[in-house]
């Protein structure tokens, strides 16, 4: 594999100086990675947003995916207005919040929390990275990947996917490989509805457990993909998602929890690389987190995302400063020479109305935006 690039979701650049994290500490290059304007002084970005400009390289203007619970974003007469006075720094920071991912939302996106279109893999026309490239990728959880297409190499759907035996449409591509993936019950990237977000009566350790075991199973699972396709097919790109930061700090503040989670993490992506052995390594997360505001006043959580410390950490001087230069960096670094992003044909999948409404539900249920 020429490049593996690992998602560390919110993993926050203060906390990774805090912990003692050797595979981190060993990548000679990093920085901070920054959403794009206006989401890094409105102070709020969500995960879907974030990972499709990371993973197209196209700007939300293009892509439109503000967030899990809206539809694809279209223009309104005010976002203008709404997205110069979400950077005004003059305005307290949770007002600034509600402007991008409320007011911004409502009027160009539909009204949030009400049953209407929800975004998913069909409204991203562009092509993800690994599309530009002429082997194969390996891509594991990468969030808006449901509905799968047809792709060159393997995809496992990211969030919002639904567990795989309620799934109407195909949650891995090829399909023959769904069985390797699902043999157990961790592996995947379904959103479990009990949370300490939604559910006080929900432990915060237990729930954060769980989500350390599904990042164990997660990188067993993507290291045994990759050793069973490997000796006939070109891997040559591949990508990782660890989830559980960003589910684990929205549940808890707990210190020794958010410190287990890092060093976990930290050593499944040593464990992931040294089984692999890529020419290059790319470590980055979305967004950090911050102790929450009252931003979501109906939820409960902890922490929330925190869009002046996301990082990316590399084996090569990456240069990376905002989310739309990752794609063009991994393809410069594969030596593709083309023009970013670029439209994919016309889609070639199915989707279940009913089924995505559900994933969507328990979405906005534990507060993910
Ligand atoms: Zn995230």
């Amino acid at each position: 594999m020429e490049t593996l690039v690992i998602g560390w979701d919110a993993a926050t650049s203060r906390h990774l100086s805090q912990f003692d994290l050797p595979f981190w500490e060993s990548l000679s290059e990093n920085g901070r990675l920054l959403p794009e304007h206006p989401f890094d002084e409105a102070g709020y970005i969500s995960s879907a947003n974030a990972w499709t400009t990371i993973s197209t390289g196209a700007p939300f203007s293009e892509h439109g995916m503000l967030g899990f619970v809206y539809g694809p974003y279209s223009d309104h007469p005010l976002s203008g207005p709404i997205r110069s006075l979400a950077t005004q720094t003059w305005l307290p920071p949770l007002v600034r919040r509600i402007l991008i991912g409320r007011v911004l939302g409502a009027l160009g996106a539909g009204t949030k929390g009400e049953k209407g279109d929800k975004v998913d893999s069909t409204n991203i026309p562009y092509k993800r990275f690994w599309e530009y490239i002429d082997g194969d990728g390996l891509v594991y959880g990468l969030p808006l990947t449901y509905p799968i297409r047809e792709t060159n190499g393997v995809v496992v759907s990211g969030i919002p996917a639904p567990k795989f035996e309620e799934a109407s449409n195909p949650v891995v591509y090829p399909e023959r490989l769904e069985e390797t993936v699902y043999d157990g019950d961790d592996a995947g990237y379904y959103v479990e509805q009990e949370s300490p977000v939604n559910d006080p009566s929900v432990q915060e350790r237990p729930y954060c457990d769980r989500h350390l075991r599904r990042m164990e199973a997660n990188a067993e699972k993507y290291v045994e993909l990759y050793e069973k396709l490997s000796p006939e097919r070109d891997l040559e790109v591949g990508f990782l998602m660890f989830r559980g930061l960003d589910d684990i700090m929205h549940a808890t503040e707990d210190t020794s929890i958010i410190r287990d989670a890092y060093e976990l993490v930290d050593r499944l992506t040593g464990d992931v690389v040294d089984a692999i052995d890529p020419d290059t390594t790319l470590v980055l997360s979305d967004h950090g987190m911050r102790p929450a505001s009252d931003y979501r006043p109906d939820k409960d959580m902890r922490m929330d995302h925190d869009t002046t410390q996301g990082v990316w950490g590399a084996t090569e001087p990456f240069e990376l400063e905002r989310h739309v230069d990752v794609t063009p960096a991994i393809l410069d670094r594969l030596q593709v020479d083309c023009d970013v992003p670029e439209k994919r044909d016309s889609t070639d999948t199915v989707t279940s109305d009913l089924e995505n409404e559900v994933i969507h539900e328990r979405l906005e249920d534990l507060g993910y935006a």
